[in-house]
């Protein structure tokens, strides 16, 4: 042969008994099948064998299997990011003339793809106050397919009571996912409360290091897996082995980083609710936080996002400054990694409610807690 035929020689030439404790990269589009008759163009590639990159390598799939096994599920699809993540979910369970429910406190771009894409598609996404509970009753409809929790939801954190949400949607045949995010799938276990669907922005606790977008839904059955796999395949939700290779090495320190996020979380946020100025800190652990009573009942731990609301008659600008003057929490949206980020939400959203650029959102990351309070100190003394 051609020395330009030999180096495209695709046959392993070394040996393939290579124990690693890392997952190895696999990175490829192309399956190389024996003969014709094996060709296929299967998704279901943890049963029925490797068809198409597309569907994941063996790095994608060992990712989702760690994952389902972390969150207990029957399942696990590993998506680009924790937005794809929502749209697989949206699109495996509604259609033109469907009706789903969202609370208000729901992430930001969920809400938008309801608004926009899915409105544009004729499906009826109709927002709910996320401390309804039992009363979500009232609102399913004959065309109810769906009904979204997010618990505690993004920058209001409230907690909401995913059993009863769960008993009434199940009394009238409706499914119920849930954005897990907050609890990285470990301080929240969804599926023993009743969830038919979990899923992750994996970019947050998971990757754990700012580095990486991914995300995950996790299904409990056999009929969930069949209805998401098939959307799955047609939506192309491709993701990128080194990435889930990243995920594969951040679920290894999550232990440790859940741990101390939590404590050093709790000391900054114990401590900023003893300033001056600070009307409320919206921490799931607090009893001040909206539906604190669903999250003793029901988590294990918290993590690291909280938000802080300051006084009515704290101006908006002074706010921006204590953002502006502060030195380790950094400006950013995004979180769950080894950073602090601090943010302000000048037009959250939430019925009856004027939060006026006065709620700011806190992610504690790994730095000192005694540096991260001098921090906050320092920026509150100059505003
Ligand atoms: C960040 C986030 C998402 C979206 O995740 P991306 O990976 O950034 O697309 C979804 N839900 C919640 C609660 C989030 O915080």
């Amino acid at each position: 042969m051609d020395w330009r035929t030999r180096l495209l020689d695709a046959t392993p030439q070394s040996r393939r008994d290579y124990r690693s404790l890392a997952t190895p990269v696999y990175r490829g589009s192309t399956v190389v099948f024996d003969q014709q008759s094996d060709v296929s163009d299967d998704w279901q590639q943890d049963k029925n064998g490797y068809s198409y990159g597309l569907y994941g390598t063996p790095t994608t799939l060992e990712l989702a299997s760690r994952i389902a096994r972390l969150e207990q599920a029957h399942h696990t699809f590993i998506v680009p990011g924790g937005q794809a993540a929502i749209a697989l979910v949206y699109f495996a369970y509604c259609k033109a003339g469907t009706h789903a429910l969202v609370p208000y406190s729901a992430y930001g771009p969920n809400k938008e793809m309801a608004e926009g894409l899915l409105r544009g598609l004729n499906i009826d996404v109709e927002p709910y106050d996320p401390l309804i509970g039992a009363e979500i009753s009232d609102l399913i409809k004959d065309n109810t397919t769906l009904i979204w929790c997010e618990s505690p939801g993004s920058v209001t954190m409230e907690i909401q009571d995913i059993p009863a949400i769960v008993a009434a949607a199940h009394d009238k045949g409706v499914k119920v996912a849930l954005d897990n995010t907050y609890s990285a799938g470990v301080f929240f276990d969804a599926f023993a409360h009743g969830v038919d669907v979990s899923m992750q922005a994996l970019t947050k606790y998971i990757g754990g290091h700012s580095d990486l977008l991914l995300g995950s839904v996790s299904v409990n059955d056999e009929h969930a897996y069949n209805a998401m796999g098939e959307v799955y395949r047609q939506l192309g939700l491709a993701v990128s082995p080194d990435d889930c290779s990243l995920a594969l090495r951040g679920l290894q320190t999550l232990p440790v980083r859940l741990d101390h996020l939590e404590t050093s979380t709790l000391k900054v946020a114990q401590w900023l609710e003893g300033q001056v100025g600070i009307n409320c800190v919206f921490h799931p652990a607090f009893e001040t936080c909206p539906g604190h009573e669903f999250w003793k009942r029901d988590f294990t731990g918290s993590t690291s996002v909280f938000s802080i609301l300051f006084d009515d008659d704290v101006e908006s600008e002074k706010v921006v400054t204590f953002i502006n003057t502060l030195r380790l929490f950094h400006i950013g949206l995004s979180w769950g990694g080894v950073n602090s980020l601090a943010v302000v939400y000048p037009d959250v959203d939430r019925p009856g409610k004027d939060y006026g650029g006065r709620l700011v959102r806190l992610n504690v990351g790994l730095e000192a807690t005694q540096d991260l309070i001098d921090d906050l100190h320092q920026a509150l003394s100059a505003m």
